[in-house]
């Protein structure tokens, strides 16, 4: 039976409204608890602050009966407010409770798209899949996150990131031909790639990068010689 992927299309996108509007109740039941148990726990901190301003009262009315009548004088005991681990658990929801971005597959698939819009598809299918298998043929093996049985160990990002922004790439090597210089495709990629990169934690700083764990910038060179042969390739068309 021939594939329709309009039908296809269609039936996922009804697949992702029902689950959306499911995930979309739990996930407001869910913030509504968290809202409950956060007043519960502001209600707690009030009349514990009110217990421990009667304590310190009480503490100072102890402290000045016996200055008044020469008595010894005893080491107050504090109460544990337990401000820091508060603090801590604080930071840590409000972490939780920021906006959350789409991964970065999905991201880099819509940038693609865009960009396939604007200047025509970059690479077909067909021929993303034999590129992928290049890179994976020539990059892999020299890759500190390949493991003896050929499986990827790395954990910084869900996709190897030369999977992922390899459109842009093989776009980017495209629009700048041949450099004698990796400097320029640095260069390129810090620019066009690293600022919707979600291993980038502030401006020019790169966690993956520094570490070692970004497949894209430690292998630049073997990347760029894979794209530019395989372009090259195409170009020069079908061997007779
Ligand atoms: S991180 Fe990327 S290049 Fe490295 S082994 Fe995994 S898939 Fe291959
Ligand atoms: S260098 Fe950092 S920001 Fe750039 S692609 Fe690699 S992980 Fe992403």
């Amino acid at each position: 039976m021939a594939v329709d992927p309009l039908g296809e299309a269609k039936g996922r996108l009804e697949e992702i409204q029902a689950e959306a509007r499911r995930l979309q109740r739990q996930v407001e039941a869910n913030s509504d608890e968290v809202l409950h148990q956060m007043l519960a726990a502001l209600e707690s901190a009030r009349v514990a602050r009110e217990q421990r301003a009667r304590l310190e009262d009480l503490r100072a009315e102890a402290l000045y009966l016996r200055m008044l009548h020469d008595l010894p004088i005893e080491d107050p005991a504090v109460p544990e407010s337990r401000r820091a681990d508060a603090d801590r658990a604080w930071q840590e929801l409000r972490a939780l409770l920021q906006p959350v971005r789409p991964s970065a597959k999905w991201l880099e698939k819509i940038r693609e798209l865009e960009l396939s819009r604007s200047r025509g598809p970059v690479l077909t299918p067909e021929e993303r899949a034999e590129l992928e298998r290049r890179l994976k043929d020539n990059v892999c093996p020299i890759c500190v996150s390949y493991a003896l049985d050929g499986s990827c160990t790395q954990e910084a990002f869900e996709t190897c990131p030369i999977e992922l922004f390899l459109g842009r790439l093989v776009a980017l090597i495209q629009e700048l031909g041949h450099r004698p210089w990796m400097e320029d495709y640095f260069e390129r990629m810090y620019r066009e790639i690293c600022p919707g990169c979600q291993g980038r934690t502030g401006k020019d700083f790169c966690p993956p990068r520094e570490d070692g764990d970004c497949s894209l910038f430690t292998y630049l060179p073997t990347v760029v010689r894979t794209i530019e042969d395989f372009l090259a390739e195409r170009q020069a068309g079908p061997r007779a």
